[in-house]
């Protein structure tokens, strides 16, 4: 058997950065475009592969590609996201090893596209036959209906997540799926109500009024019309190469392939359309003899609409809108609302009917996809696929953009943590010592969890918080943090630092320098909805949306307040963390070759600052800085025995000492390699191209 060492036989470029010579940024950047210029887009850091985003659909994802890698050896092929998903697979089922799959990058640089990917290559290798197949198909079909609702057109990407994902697919010792758990992450629902400019809302609602026949529009009392609806931004509502009416039917019948119930579906379909229809509502003032404004619902007739869509009495939903009710100490005191705090409860009630909808229906496609309970007792393996926003760098940041950095710190860290324990790991099982490599990890784990307590302390403080008392409060207790910049901060060497506006703070994160304005902090982590909003959905005569708000019912008063947005992100991504941790991890790390979503264009600087803030060059170094390469002794044997006349043609005997013939025959200086249990280590790269190409001369 020939055994194709194809990382070199590889002209274009060098396929495994391990093996650059001479290594700086610039020859791995160099490399890096070299192959991309070839549609290479895979190049690989030992075990970690980078993935560049064409732009444009490869013929590298056929059946025929998926055969080419099944069942072959990680490096024996050129460089693939199916060479990877093949390994993560293969170690799952013969050895017994849950894996995950983690990957990172910006966004628009290609995680969701490579988690699809992955899963796919996954579902194309395991198992046959009816039952497997319809697991597959649910656990496959669960993509379109999330990213129907969780995805949008933003201006990096027209199809970003809006949401964190991460998803457990459960195999029998067989490795047939057996089926899987999805967990969601903080959805982005300030979109629900207000895009930026240039972006959409979630493609549900374009999906649905493109799409939907005229009978259902009808049912659901809807327009065709975008520009009917205050909620969705119509400057961009047309995206090139999205085809919503095209879309909706694909989700629909994901819906129903998934398991979701026709009324079910119409119940969802109603709660879209009344979103739709609360955007709509609107207040003005009316004056009271006493000179304040209250609030009055302008024109009817949408409040009417939404409330015959979700079986709410008009009355009871119009109240909810005029007053705001308090209640303490068994007391209640009921105010009425401005204009102003109108529109704000309006808005409040649009973001959690809707993220409230999504966590609904990610809990109703797990129950389709789960693992039978008697299924469930028998031994199973897990492969875990982590799809998380990645990490954001706006004009504008606002607490989202800060929930998902702190994530992404997290990430990193566990990514740094685990190759790092990976490398040494493998040098004990391989019986070589394991020299202590320093690397910069302070800048990674600085502990960001500080500020988002202090947000929470600060939220549940009795008095006037705002999100002005917040700053002064992180100025005060971070002022000293290098890693912390802000104008009022004691440290006085920002006061004439005029980039610094008054209401921001500066966080030097791994992947940049973050300024985030504090407006909004407070309120998007207190999260609240007025407690009458949530009594009349919960008075609904619609079993899902009475579902959605059992805080309203009114025999369970419970006073504690529900925990922060920010603690439950903490505490979810504080799960995840311990989860992936008990896993064999696989990385995918993604780049984005330029900001303009187009293929063939490869923006160095752009590029550079990916591979900078990714830590590429760390990783190829902690890989380099023991032993750059590394094969198991029988394909080293079989590669290398024709250099050697005593190991060719048969080399009879223990394939180690094949090898160890074969290099003392080739004086290969002794310090250059070390024999591991089952794999020769070799230390520099440029040994590897000796032997290469003393392999090509004979
Ligand atoms: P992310 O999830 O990192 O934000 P996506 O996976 O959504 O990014 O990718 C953004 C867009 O880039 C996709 O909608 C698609 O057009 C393109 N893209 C990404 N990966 C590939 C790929 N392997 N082949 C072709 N196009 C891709
Ligand atoms: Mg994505």
């Amino acid at each position: 058997m020939e055994v194709k060492t194809s990382l070199l036989d590889n002209m274009i470029g060098v396929g495994d950065m391990v093996l650059l010579e001479p290594l700086s940024e610039d020859s791995f950047l160099e490399n890096l475009k070299k192959r991309f210029d070839h549609n290479e887009i895979y190049t690989y850091i030992g075990s970690v592969v980078i993935s560049m985003n064409p732009y444009r659909s490869l013929p590298i994802f056929t059946p025929e590609k998926v055969e080419e890698y099944r069942n072959r050896n990680f490096y024996e092929l050129s460089p693939h996201i199916y060479a990877l998903a093949d390994e993560a697979y293969r170690s799952l089922r013969d050895q017994d090893k849950d894996q995950c799959i983690l990957i990172t990058g910006e966004s628009g640089a290609g995680k969701t596209e490579a988690s699809k990917l992955v899963m796919s290559y996954v579902a194309a290798v395991c198992g046959k036959g009816q039952e497997v197949n319809k697991v597959k198909e649910q656990l496959l079909q669960s993509n379109p209906v999330l990213e129907a609702f969780g995805n949008a057109k933003t201006v990096r990407n027209d199809n970003s997540s809006r949401f964190g994902k991460y998803m457990d697919i459960e195999f029998d010792f067989k490795g047939d799926p057996l089926g899987g758990v999805i967990s969601n992450y903080l959805l982005e629902k300030s979109r629900v109500v207000k895009q930026p400019r240039g972006e959409r809302n979630f493609h549900v609602f374009y999906q649905l009024l493109s799409g939907a026949s005229d009978d259902t529009l009808k049912k659901l009392k809807l327009h065709r019309d975008f520009s009917k609806y205050n909620y969705l931004s119509l400057d961009s509502a047309i995206v090139n190469g999205l085809d919503d009416a095209a879309n909706f039917r694909t989700v629909r019948n994901a819906m129903q392939i998934v398991g979701f119930m026709e009324d079910e579906v119409q119940s969802v379909l109603e709660l879209v359309a009344a979103v739709l229809k609360l955007g709509n509502i609107e207040f003005k003032p009316e004056s009271r003899c006493n000179g304040t404004d209250e609030s009055r619902i302008k024109d009817k007739n949408d409040l009417k609409e939404m409330c015959e869509l979700l079986g709410i009495e008009q009355s009871v939903l119009e109240r909810a809108f005029s007053y705001r009710t308090v209640e303490a100490k068994m007391e209640k005191v009921s105010t009425t609302l401005n204009v102003a705090q109108a529109y704000y409860a309006r808005d409040a009630l649009a973001k959690n009917l809707y993220s409230r909808l999504f966590s609904w229906l990610v809990t109703r496609i797990n129950e389709s996809i789960k693992v039978s309970d008697a299924q469930a007792k028998t031994r199973h393996k897990v492969m875990g696929v982590l799809d998380i926003y990645g990490f954001e760098i706006f004009e504008d940041n606002s607490f989202e953009q800060f929930i998902i950095n702190y994530c992404n710190e997290k990430l990193q860290q566990i990514f740094i943590e685990l190759t790092l324990h990976e490398e040494q790991e493998e040098y004990i099982r391989e019986g070589i010592e394991w020299t202590n490599i320093d690397m910069n990890l302070h800048l990674l784990s600085n502990n960001q969890n500080g500020i988002l307590a202090m947000l929470d302390e600060e939220c549940l403080r009795p008095g006037t918080v705002t999100d002005e008392t917040f700053l002064d409060k992180l100025n005060t207790i971070c002022a000293e943090h290098q890693h912390f910049e802000s104008r009022l901060s004691k440290n006085s060497k920002f006061l004439n630092d005029h980039s610094l506006p008054h209401n921001c703070f500066r966080i030097q994160h791994y992947a940049g320098k973050v300024l985030y304005r504090v407006e909004g902090f407070v309120d998007k982590n207190n999260d609240l909805l007025y407690r009458d909003l949530s009594q009349a959905m919960y008075k609904a005569n619609h079993s899902l949306i009475k579902q959605l708000f059992p805080e309203g019912n009114p025999s369970k008063v419970n006073l504690k307040r529900p925990p922060t947005a920010g603690f439950q992100f903490k505490a979810s991504v504080g799960t995840l963390m311990k989860n992936l941790q008990t896993k064999n991890p696989n990385y995918i790390r993604c780049i984005k070759p330029n900001d303009k979503k187009a293929s063939h264009i490869f923006t160095e600087s752009l590029v550079r600052h990916q591979v900078r803030y990714l830590g590429l060059m760390e990783n190829v170094r902690v890989r380099r800085a023991g032993y750059a390469f590394r094969q198991a002794y029988e394909p080293c044997l079989e590669r290398y025995k024709m250099l050697c006349k005593r190991t060719w043609p048969h080399w009879r005997g223990p394939e180690r000492e094949g090898v160890e013939v074969l290099m003392t025959d080739l004086q290969v200086p002794a310090d250059e390699f070390s024999y591991g249990r089952s794999k020769i280590f070799i230390r520099n790269p440029r040994t590897l191209f000796f032997l290469e190409e003393r392999r090509r001369q004979c």
